[in-house]
């Protein structure tokens, strides 16, 4: 009978059950009335004293084990059950936090958008670059401040490699790589060695427009000025061009718009003149062309350029230029409703 015993032990701990009902199967044939260990309980009574002392120990361990067997195999079954009710496949799900585009490239996107209307197409160049992209080329004087070391970084002299002051690079290097007509718009961004405070920083970016082709005239510049402005700040935009000198433009002027808080009248935002100034531009000047191989007695061409940061300061009175690197997402978040 000991032996029975010890082979019905055995046989129980190699016991598995895939759900409920095998389980009470198996509670059924070992601890049922009618089951096998009931009938051992069932012989054992039959036994003398003596072997009734050697047996009853082993037979109850029996009847304990095998109870505590098909409670741990009940108990797995209702765990596994358990965690495939806790997932609720038709709840829904937690919402993703979106973020927002950066103020800077939504009026990026929107400046280069209003030139691809006239025809412009994107050029794209090196941050960094050699002196003669930025300067030689552009009509930069040898003793220019710009090549001093105190407004440029310069990342190796003779020959000089630098970061870029300006996009014009790119309109250089389009202009060496391209015959004309060449009508393109080169956004990027652009390095100066300045001190960093709410109107001045060491980076910032510049979208330059550049149109090079037979009888290109200062109005053809003007036009296409006014239908950025336009285009930009609303269609009751004013303009007017005001003498300047760049390098590598001639005749150059600055752009002012009739300021968008006001309407021309007169604010606080516009010290009370009625318009802001927006951008430079000119007639490309026709040394920078013959610089870029470009016979200047056939062709003229325009080129503007302007600050998205200023761009977007007008659109958004962001008084602040340092809000633009900061990554504070409160100020991000502002721009939520400017996405089109
Ligand atoms: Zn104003």
């Amino acid at each position: 009978m000991l032996d029975k015993i010890k082979a019905l032990h055995s046989e129980i701990e190699s016991l598995n059950a895939a759900d409920a009902a095998e389980v009470e199967v198996l509670r059924i044939k070992y601890l049922s009335k009618k089951g096998e260990i009931n009938a051992l309980f069932n012989d054992f009574r039959a036994l003398g004293p003596d072997e009734k002392r050697a047996i009853g120990a082993p037979l109850n361990e029996l009847k304990t084990f095998a109870t505590e067997k098909i409670n741990t195999l009940r108990e797995a079954l209702d765990n596994n059950g358990a965690s495939e009710i806790s997932i609720d496949m038709s709840r829904t799900a937690a919402p993703v936090a979106l973020g927002t585009r950066h103020p800077l490239s939504l009026v990026r996107a929107e400046i280069i958008d209003i030139f691809s209307r006239l025809g412009f197409t994107l050029a794209e160049g090196p941050e960094i670059e050699d002196d003669w992209h930025v300067f030689g080329a552009m009509n930069f004087a040898a003793d220019h401040p710009a090549r001093d070391m105190q407004d440029t970084f310069f990342i190796q002299r003779t020959p000089d490699v630098l970061l870029r002051t300006h996009t014009s690079s790119v309109q250089s290097r389009v202009m060496e790589n391209s015959k004309p007509p060449i009508r393109i718009i080169c956004p990027g961004r652009v390095y100066r060695n300045e001190a960093i405070s709410a109107r001045a920083h060491c980076f910032f970016h510049q979208v330059e427009a550049l149109y090079v082709d037979k009888n290109v005239s200062f109005a053809d510049l003007r036009q296409t000025l006014l239908y950025f402005a336009r285009e930009m700040f609303g269609p009751e935009t004013q303009i007017r061009l005001r003498p300047s000198y760049f390098p590598f433009t001639e005749p150059s002027a600055e752009m002012d718009i009739s300021c968008n808080l006001c309407g021309g009248k007169g604010c606080s935002f516009c010290k009370h003149t009625g318009w802001v100034e927006i951008l430079g531009c000119g007639m490309v000047d026709p040394a920078v062309l013959e610089a870029c191989g470009i016979d200047s007695k056939e062709y003229s061409g325009f080129a503007l350029g302007m600050g998205v940061e200023r761009i977007t300061n007008l659109k958004y009175q962001v008084n602040d230029l340092r809000l633009f690197s900061e990554n504070d997402t409160r100020f991000l978040d502002e721009f939520t409703s400017a996405h089109k």
